[in-house]
């Protein structure tokens, strides 16, 4: 069997699919599977053994460039049941409290910060003091202030910070990109994108300040953010914004239930978005170009995307993002791999550049400059 067919196979991706796809550029992004692989091996610990920490840590099982060996939690019989599900040993589980001690810790390349979004400025930090390389997921932080802060302590330590961005290695998104950057839609005109679901328990971090550093648009809307960033190719220049609330009770103050917002890139293109915790069905994308147009619905939930453009419908394979993000991750530290959108420190503090340019713009009814 070839390496493509059996990189494919690990994604799960159908002999059928496998047929009709054509080898296109989403292939060279992704570090090629090798069953054989015999190069250095990432070895992750995750912090944060919660829901999406979980996603990742059972995606892992199809990597070959990264291993989870290490946990940090701050609940002992959490740690117990990974380390028996995963088989980590007891020298690898860490507390909120002694994990700097991992600076001492040969056998742990690089911590995964998988906690809420307001720990991550001094986790990240710590973990870059402990001389390990850092991933951590969106948002980076909550302002842009902390995602400076962030890039420094890492250059400091001479360590890498990237950033859980699993879009950027999508295949679908991926052959987008291509087609627009070939010239296939033409000069890019405009991008909606829509995200948004209905929040549930009002206990939650992700509707407390102080842990979440927002609402909806530090969780959801930053997809749109992201996505009008690497679909249209161009980083926005202004925004103007406007917030809705129609729960006061479960979205306190600082806590967005709704945002539309609108961005302007130096090419002239618009966008149109939407983030909300108070509305269902809100996943797509929509790109316009002066020769054609791409649209994708869901795009960005776990999967499958589904796209079509003026030419068709998009035919790439189905991958688990979090098996090929990671995939991803380990050859760009250790082989220095370059992603076709990037995913470090600086490409997230963009993001929380918008952020705060959003809020500012939501509280003040103006039109807002983004400098990036
Ligand atoms: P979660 O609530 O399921 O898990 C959070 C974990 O952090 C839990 O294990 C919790 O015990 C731990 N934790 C540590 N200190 C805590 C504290 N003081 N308060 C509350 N919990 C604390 O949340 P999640 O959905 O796993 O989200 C975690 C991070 O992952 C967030 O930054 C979120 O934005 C991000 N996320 C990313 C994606 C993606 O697709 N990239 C998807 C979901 C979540």
């Amino acid at each position: 069997m070839n390496t493509r067919r059996n990189f494919l196979k690990t994604l799960g991706i159908s002999g059928l699919a496998l047929n009709l796809v054509p080898y296109t550029a989403w292939a060279n992004s992704v570090a090629p599977y090798n069953k054989d692989y015999d190069g250095r091996v990432l070895r992750v610990a995750i912090m944060g053994l919660g829901s999406y920490g979980t996603r990742v840590a059972e995606a892992m099982k199809g990597c070959v460039k990264a291993k989870l060996v290490g946990v940090i939690s701050g609940t002992p019989s959490k740690i117990a049941d990974w380390q028996a599900r995963y088989n980590i040993p007891e020298k690898n589980c860490y507390n909120y409290e002694n994990f700097d001690d991992i600076k001492n810790n040969p056998d742990i390349d690089a911590v995964y910060v998988i906690t809420p979004n307001g720990l991550h400025h001094d986790q990240v930090i710590r973990v870059a003091n402990a001389g390990k390389h850092v991933i951590c997921e969106k948002p980076m932080a909550v302002n842009a202030k902390e995602g400076k802060e962030m890039i420094e302590a890492c250059k400091a330590a001479n360590v890498q910070l990237l950033v859980g961005y699993r879009m950027h290695f999508e295949p679908q998104t991926l052959e987008v990109i291509r087609m627009r950057n070939a010239g296939d839609f033409g000069k890019i005109t405009f991008f909606q994108g829509l995200c948004g679901f209905k929040i549930g328990d009002p206990a939650q971090w992700r509707l407390n300040k102080q842990l979440s550093g927002g609402g909806s648009m530090m969780d959801i809307g930053i997809y749109a953010i992201n996505g009008s960033r690497y679909m249209t190719g161009e980083d926005p220049i202004w925004v103007t914004a406007q917030e809705t609330k129609t729960d006061h009770i479960k979205f306190k103050e600082g806590i967005d239930e709704t945002i539309q917002f609108q961005f302007g890139f130096p090419s002239g293109a618009v966008a149109s978005c939407l983030s909300s915790y108070n509305m269902n069905n809100l996943d797509k994308f929509f790109l316009d170009g002066e020769k054609g147009y791409a649209e994708m619905q869901p795009s960005t939930n776990y999967g499958p995307i589904k796209g079509h453009t003026n030419k068709g419908e998009l035919m790439q394979p189905i991958t688990n993002h979090q098996t090929v993000q990671m995939e991803n991750m380990a050859a760009i530290i250790f082989e220095g791999m370059q992603p076709i959108v990037p995913i470090d420190g600086y490409e997230a503090l963009k993001d929380l550049k918008i952020i705060d340019a959003i809020y500012t713009a939501v509280n003040t009814g103006k039109k807002t400059e983004i400098h990036i």
